[in-house]
């Protein structure tokens, strides 16, 4: 078999756990045999982070600039209880996420992955809801404090002029603080994502915010959506019959549960990490969302399955116990990321057995192959274990498409 050749490398990103033995498994079996791909891999397993006192993020984040696209298995966030049960030299912080956010400055889109015949937890949903999260700043890059004693704290802003603005809060009990900033130029990047992404889609856009509380924080956000959609996106939506408005975020949560999906909904990145999840789970399983970094400048992509390292499912896996985790994140972290690949080198080839593979795994679910997690959103609590298919199978099943699929188009 002649491969699908690949001229540039993607960077790869070793993770932990149960995520880590289907990231393999999927590499093994849909993407090697298929395609010549270089890959610069970096182990950010909690073992080798802990060795090389998280060196190795920094090098994979270098690596992802470098090349422009790459991929990432989960990996394990410690906690304080870790340090002893896995030996750490101490506690390994930031995580690399966290790292890799903020670096690449970007927005991370997550999208579910919708197969007809699979119920959802939100039946009413049979379109996509597309999530776009800003991942700069507010409290991911700010700064909390405990209050052991009554003190005051003050707020204090000195600009390169010497002005300055203070404000203080007297506090009498013990308590706890914290201070979150943003740019507008972040902001501006992140608004220019949201309608590109929007147009691509061709779905309409939604911003929301809290900016009746904060009024100054969320209004900035408000106001740099509105003039971007006034002075450059306004023609090109009314031409492709979109619409753009800015929404409370609580009105939207209501109405998200209430509509039949099909819209981008740009959020605040707390915001963000909590409804995306929710929706993830709503549209069946984080095993059904996709998950894509986008930088601003719009060159650099990363992907990565939707869901944690599924400590759950390791455990019994450990114990030689078959799983029926579901892989269709991981698949398409790998086809998103080559997606990008292709489109960066006009990889025609690559581009088409990337639209393959998915095509190929939509089927395979489509033609009733469940795993537990939309076993139990379809069947709910009464089915039997036995017609769920094992994490193995379900890759076996769609490699063996793939091959059929390959042969056709591509020798
Ligand atoms: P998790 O997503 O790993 O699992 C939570 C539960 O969701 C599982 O027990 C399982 O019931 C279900 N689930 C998730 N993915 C599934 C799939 N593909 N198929 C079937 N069921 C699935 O979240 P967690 O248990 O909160 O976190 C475990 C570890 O992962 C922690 O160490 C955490 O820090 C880490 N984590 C890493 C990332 C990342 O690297 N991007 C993201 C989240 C959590």
């Amino acid at each position: 078999r002649s491969k699908i050749i690949v001229e540039k490398p993607i960077v790869e990103i070793g993770g932990d756990e149960m995520s880590k033995v289907i990231f393999d498994k999927v590499k093994k079996k849909l993407i090697i045999p298929f395609v010549n791909l270089e890959r610069d891999y970096y182990d950010c397993s909690l073992k080798n982070r802990n060795r090389t006192e998280n060196e190795i993020v920094s090098g994979a984040i270098e690596a992802v600039k470098r090349y422009s696209a790459g991929v990432k298995c989960p990996t394990i966030t410690p906690n304080e209880k870790m340090i002893k049960d896995y030996n750490l030299k101490q506690i390994i912080f930031p995580s690399p996420n966290v790292m890799i956010r903020s670096a690449l400055d970007g927005t991370q889109l997550r999208e579910p992955i919708i197969c007809k015949g699979v119920s959802k937890f939100v039946p009413k949903w049979s379109r996509p809801i597309i999530m776009c999260r800003h991942t700069f700043g507010d409290q991911y890059g700010g700064k909390d404090i405990m209050l052991n004693e009554p003190g005051t704290v003050s707020l204090l802003y000195t600009t390169d002029s010497g002005q300055f603005y203070k404000y203080d809060f007297d506090i009498r009990s013990k308590g706890v603080a914290m201070l979150t900033y943003n740019t507008e130029d972040s902001i501006k990047s992140f608004a220019e994502s949201c309608f590109k992404v929007a147009l691509e889609r061709g779905y309409p856009l939604y911003f929301t915010s809290k900016f009746t509380h904060l009024k100054k924080y969320d209004q900035m956000f408000v106001n740099v959506f509105q003039e971007l959609y006034n002075t450059k996106y306004k023609t090109l939506f009314e031409k492709a019959k979109l619409k753009y408005e800015h929404r409370l975020v609580d009105e939207m949560a209501a109405y998200a549960i209430k509509s039949t999906g099909g819209f981008v909904w740009a959020l605040k990145s707390y915001d963000g990490d909590v409804l995306s999840d929710i929706i993830g789970q709503g549209f069946g399983s984080m095993g059904m969302m996709t998950n894509t970094f986008l930088s601003h400048d719009g060159k650099t992509v990363l992907t990565e399955p939707a869901h944690g390292t599924i400590t759950r499912h390791y455990k019994r896996y450990q114990k030689g116990k078959a799983t029926s985790t579901n892989p269709l994140s991981t698949i398409f972290a790998w086809t998103r990321c080559l997606r990008h690949r292709a489109q960066l080198d006009s990889n025609y080839e690559l581009l088409q057995f990337t639209n393959t593979i998915e095509k190929c795994t939509k089927e395979t679910v489509e033609e009733g192959h469940l795993t537990r997690d939309l076993a139990l959103c379809t069947y709910g609590h009464n089915f039997q274990d036995n017609i769920c298919i094992s994490t193995d199978n379900i890759i076996n099943i769609i490699a063996d498409k793939l091959d059929v699929q390959f042969e056709k188009l591509f020798n």
